[in-house]
């Protein structure tokens, strides 16, 4: 018999009832790097210190989340927030092996991060279902495809026999491993569009995977499918027999991948971030870091395929005196265009363009000897002479460029580029100089 009716519990019984069903609460300070019990029973009573250090802790934790002996190092930092990797709740189940126990202990950790984190609480709880211990084994086995995967399992036909099931986002009412895979077909059919389901049955029916997946075949199809939300969505199905030499061995793994609209989009938008974080973002030329890996790419390429290259080095002429009359934000928008201007002529000759800093520009000429890139240089040179730019009419740029040679170091050959540049601009400006 309860104590108490259920609303007659308020939001003050709260700490009452954690502390008696929780079985260990740390405090953890990061930055001092050290953890404080607050409570301990069960297996935690001699498992976890009264306090120590959080590296302690950690690679005590982190080992079983792990499962393998490998020392915990990365790892280790991963709740501290200065290296900006772990700001948010985490929960996951961890085995521990206590010495003397045959059978491990199977927990669940659950880390808050509190004050402002600069603080985590941890909290503890032994667990003790027999199918605890097969989750985390599964979870482990099938941990890379869950990435790409919203569910995968394996399918022995001649047992009639599933396992190993992996959902992310479709729905968990079929995560029961002991399923037959005669039930398991008739359940999940449920889930695609009425018109669609007829072809799913024919398709998984065991016959007809076993009379037409030689070993090692695999075949897809794409459908509708309803995910947790209950909204269709597009994704591929996936049969792949098992490679083997045994007539009568039919097992199979069956995975759904998403191939949603939306999952695209959300994965060119990743794209796009990650063309971000090498892009200049007022021209939109590689920025500073990406061209200059790229002129070290194309020194490698030099000196160890013999691909040739040169490089150009552009000024902007008196670009001060653009800021000083017509202000800066012009001087933006003309450094903009300009930079337009520079990715035009980069198009036509498999050149790639950077920003090196202020209006300085480098471009890494694939393929192109020195003379090549003089002729180009000096075109382009000619193109900005003649362009008319809004308000501040005609601007000149000086350029130097070099061709790499296969005994240059970075250093050499930039330096050669910087004084080929410079040369141009002590010679009276709006010029080309190859050096
Ligand atoms: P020189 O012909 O000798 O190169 O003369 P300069 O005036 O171009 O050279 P200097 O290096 O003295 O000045 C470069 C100027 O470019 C300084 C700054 O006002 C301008 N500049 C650099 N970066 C930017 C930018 O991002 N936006 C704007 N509007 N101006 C910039
Ligand atoms: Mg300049
Ligand atoms: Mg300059």
């Amino acid at each position: 018999m309860a104590a108490k009716e259920l609303q007659d519990y308020n939001i003050n019984d709260i700490p009452a009832l954690m502390l008696d069903n929780v079985d260990s609460v740390i405090v953890v300070d990061s930055k001092t790097d050290s953890y404080r019990t607050l409570k301990r029973k069960g297996i935690f009573e001699k498992y976890i210190e009264e306090s120590g250090t959080y590296h302690d802790l950690i690679v005590k934790l982190w080992f079983h989340i792990d499962e393998t002996n490998a020392e915990v190092t990365e790892d280790y930092h991963v709740f501290i927030d200065s290296t900006g990797k772990f700001t948010g709740k985490y929960s996951r189940r961890i085995k521990i092996h206590l010495e003397g126990s045959e059978k491990p202990s199977i927990a669940q950790m659950t880390v808050y991060p509190i004050e402002n984190n600069e603080y985590y609480l941890f909290i503890l709880d032994e667990l003790n279902e027999e199918e605890v211990v097969q989750e985390v084994e599964t979870t482990k086995k099938i941990s890379t495809i869950q990435n790409t995967y919203l569910f995968s399992m394996y399918i022995d036909l001649a047992q009639d026999t599933t396992s190993s099931i992996n959902i992310t986002e479709i729905s968990d009412n079929v995560v029961n491993s002991q399923i037959k895979y005669s039930e398991w077909r008739m359940m999940i059919v449920n889930m695609f569009m009425p018109e669609d389901q007829e072809q799913f049955l024919r398709r998984t029916d065991p016959e007809y995977l076993k009379k037409n997946f030689t070993p090692g075949k695999t075949s897809s199809y794409d459908c509708l499918m309803r995910n947790l939300e209950g909204k269709y969505i597009w994704v591929k199905l996936i049969f792949s027999r098992a490679q083997t030499l045994v007539d009568d061995d039919y097992r199979f793994v069956f995975m759904v991948q998403d191939i949603d609209e939306n999952s695209q989009e959300i994965l060119s938008a990743l794209k796009k971030y990650e063309e971000l974080a090498i892009k200049d973002p007022l021209t939109t030329v590689y920025n500073h870091g990406e061209i200059e890996t790229q002129l070290h790419n194309a020194l490698t390429g030099l000196q160890k395929n013999n691909e040739k290259a040169s490089v150009m080095m552009i000024d902007l002429d008196l670009f001060k005196d653009v800021n000083d009359t017509y202000g800066h934000s012009t001087g933006d928008t003309t450094l903009k265009l300009f930079a337009g201007i520079l990715k035009e002529m980069a198009a036509t000759n498999n050149s790639l363009v950077g920003r090196w800093g202020g209006e300085e520009f480098v471009v890494v000429c694939l393929g192109m000897n020195g003379n090549e890139v003089l002729e180009t240089a000096e075109r382009f040179r000619k193109d900005v002479e003649a362009y008319e730019f809004p308000e501040i009419g005609h601007i000149t740029c000086s350029i130097g460029v070099t061709e790499l040679k296969p005994e240059d170091t970075f250093d050499e050959a930039f330096d050669r580029l910087d004084k080929a540049m410079y040369k141009s601009k002590h010679n009276g400006r709006n010029q080309v100089t190859i050096l």
